[in-house]
């Protein structure tokens, strides 16, 4: 009687299906942290990682989803080594596709978007196609697709939610009518004057100008807020990923550049605001820790436990704001100016910084050459008529081609 019971009752409190893509990442980690606090509401469907098998492994362990997904063969077979001789009952699989078809599998409620880069365009699409509630971390997706995904979201009735804290700083501050990225209202006629878009400004916010193209990886990776990838510490040192934000901000709250405008705020505690007609500014503010806004996003319109301190406001010494300085950090510019030209520029220049970040990273580049790529291959590029999936894949791969060659010149 007690386990009919106990499947009963399990049956009436369904638990949201979860889907994370980037599983292994920073996000994916910290999705994970907050669902096992949270696992009376959340069960892990699937997970999926690039190539980081011995990571899976752990989170398949300890998360029991019923398939993990790699993005290769070769780090799939070495995932179900790792398993081998393990009570471990997940099913493993591989490749892009696969990742996609799980992102619309009928049982999935929840897909947390949060592989880094291009790579996450194509399952996340899967996920809209399909109607699902996506968490969007994965800018550069809605940034080389902008209006495409937009017309998705709305044509499957997929509910979006952002997950970039200031994104979803936003969006907890803006009236519920302007939410989401269905409406079609703007924010002028409803009340609102300007979108504030917060950024700490990086680890280089003082560091003598001069001597940043001497910027090691070391120095450009260690954010001095959050603890992030790297691909997106180096963003955050350059700012492009303020200017990534600016245009995601354009696309899911339905706005234009002259709306948007960027603070620094370097102690990250503040994470954006909202400025009303009536000279209310609205702001979320928290410690920097992003299980608040994943957990916001897991349970909206509901509140969960994310794990996370409150804010103690006898610790904070300094409560500080500046504006930004093109001259320290052109990349933001250049990607303000992206967002105005349309979506050619920003799949070009988003593809062009991946490009870039990765051969900083590697020790091919120095730290300034990553701007003069960025704003070479921007120069260069020949797109006219940027809408279309296809379009916008052969967009992003000419200027990734574009982008090497510029690379190669300047390569140490
Ligand atoms: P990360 O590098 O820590 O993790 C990236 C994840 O993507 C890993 O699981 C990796 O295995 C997976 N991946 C990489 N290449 C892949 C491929 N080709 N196919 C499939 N999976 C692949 O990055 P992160 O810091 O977690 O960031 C993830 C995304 O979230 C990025 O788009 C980033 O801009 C965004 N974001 C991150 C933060 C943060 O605090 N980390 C904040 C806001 C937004
Ligand atoms: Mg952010």
């Amino acid at each position: 009687v007690c386990n009919v019971l106990c499947m009963d009752f399990k049956f009436m409190s369904h638990k949201q299906q979860l889907v994370i893509l980037g599983a292994t990442g920073s996000i994916g980690l910290s999705t994970l942290d907050v669902v096992a606090k949270n696992s009376d509401l959340f069960d892990v469907f699937a997970l999926t990682a690039g190539q980081n098998a011995k990571k899976m492994a752990e989170l398949c362990i300890k998360h029991s989803p019923l398939y993990a997904v790699m993005a290769t063969q070769s780090a799939a077979e070495e995932l179900s080594l790792h398993l081998k001789g393990t009570a471990c009952q997940t099913l493993i699989m591989h490749s892009q596709q696969a990742m996609s078809d799980l992102c619309a599998h009928p049982d999935v409620d929840i897909v947390m978007s949060a592989i880094v880069g291009a790579a996450g365009l194509l399952p996340t699409l899967s996920a809209v196609e399909a109607g699902k509630k996506v968490l969007l971390a994965n800018k550069e997706s809605l940034v080389m697709s902008g209006q495409l995904f937009i017309d998705k979201v709305k044509k499957h009735k997929a509910t979006l939610l952002p997950i970039d804290s200031e994104h979803n700083a936003i969006f907890q501050c803006l009236p519920h009518s302007l939410q989401n990225a269905q409406s079609d209202k703007n924010l002028q006629d409803n009340g609102v004057s300007k979108i504030l878009l917060t950024g700490s400004g990086g680890p280089f916010l003082t560091r003598d100008i001069r001597t940043l193209k001497d910027v090691t990886v070391s120095e450009a990776v260690a954010h001095p807020n959050w603890s992030m990838g790297q691909k997106i510490s180096v963003d955050s040192a350059t700012m492009m990923n303020k200017g990534l934000e600016f245009i995601e901000a354009k696309w899911l709250f339905n706005c234009n550049s002259d709306d948007i405008d960027v603070v620094i705020h370097p102690q990250s505690i503040i994470h954006s605001m909202v400025q009303y007609h009536d000279g209310s500014i609205l702001a979320q503010m928290g410690n920097p820790d992003m299980r608040t806004p994943i957990a916001h996003a897991l349970a909206f319109p509901k509140r969960i436990d994310a794990g996370v301190k409150p804010l103690n406001f006898s610790d904070i010494c300094d409560f500080s704001f500046t504006k930004p300085d093109f001259t320290r950090y052109p990349n933001l510019q250049l990607a303000i100016d992206a967002c105005s030209a349309g979506q050619g520029a920003t799949t070009t220049v988003n593809a062009a910084n991946e490009i870039a970040v990765a051969a900083f990273l590697k020790g091919k580049i120095g730290f300034t050459d990553i701007y003069k790529i960025n704003a070479q291959t921007l120069e260069s590029a020949q797109y006219t008529n940027v809408q279309s999936l296809d379009e916008i894949l052969q967009c992003d791969e000419l200027a990734r081609l574009s982008a090497t060659q510029f690379i190669n010149k300047v390569a140490h």
